[in-house]
């Protein structure tokens, strides 16, 4: 798919000197960007056949919520700290300076449940690590992660090994 990439804004320097920010407000801004990503997204989750796709805040929710109406299927979410107003798990992740922490609903994945987990970029995979782990916990099955990109230079295959992966666009330099 990399004719997605003309729609994605590469921003040096962003949000701090030496990385490079991937920016997908230009893809969705546009129609045909946006509708070639949900194509890409929407085969793959057809292919592996999941019942409930998961959106991590902020930008897999844009991807989530628009493929979950696609496959009409029912779309959780994973959130920042303290914005869930009901009973949660959280799961801790590491940043290139400390943690962070993700959080979801305890009702919102039922056991047994075929779960595709969707945010837009991957970059060390931590970020989805730490919500494959809360969908585990529980009692879901991750049979699936989609991004609309994976950064190729990072080693986030390593640490998702194990999980079904699939991204549209990778990168493979800094
Ligand atoms: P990670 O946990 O390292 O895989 O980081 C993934 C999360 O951080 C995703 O939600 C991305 O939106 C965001 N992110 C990390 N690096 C970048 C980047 N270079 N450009 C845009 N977003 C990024």
């Amino acid at each position: 798919m990399s004719n997605l990439k003309q729609y994605i804004r590469s921003i040096p320097d962003f949000p701090k000197p030496g990385i490079t920010f991937y920016d997908i407000t230009t893809l969705i801004q546009h129609p045909k960007g946006l509708e070639l990503a949900l194509d890409g997204m929407e085969t793959y989750v057809r292919r592996i056949g999941a019942d409930r796709v998961v959106g991590i805040e902020s930008r897999g929710f844009v991807f989530g919520a628009a493929l979950a109406d696609r496959l009409d299927l029912g779309l959780s979410i994973a959130r920042k700290p303290g914005k869930l107003p009901s009973k949660t798990i959280t799961e801790a992740y590491e940043l290139e300076y400390g943690t962070d922490r993700l959080e979801m609903h305890e009702d919102s994945i039922q056991p047994g449940e075929k779960v595709v987990v969707v945010d837009d970029l991957i970059a060390t995979g931590g970020t989805l690590l730490a919500v494959c782990r809360m969908v585990e916990r529980l009692k879901g099955e991750v049979v699936g992660i989609s991004s609309v990109i994976g950064l190729t230079f990072l080693p986030f295959a390593e640490k998702l090994k194990g999980y079904d992966l699939d991204y549209l666009v990778s990168y493979d330099s800094e």
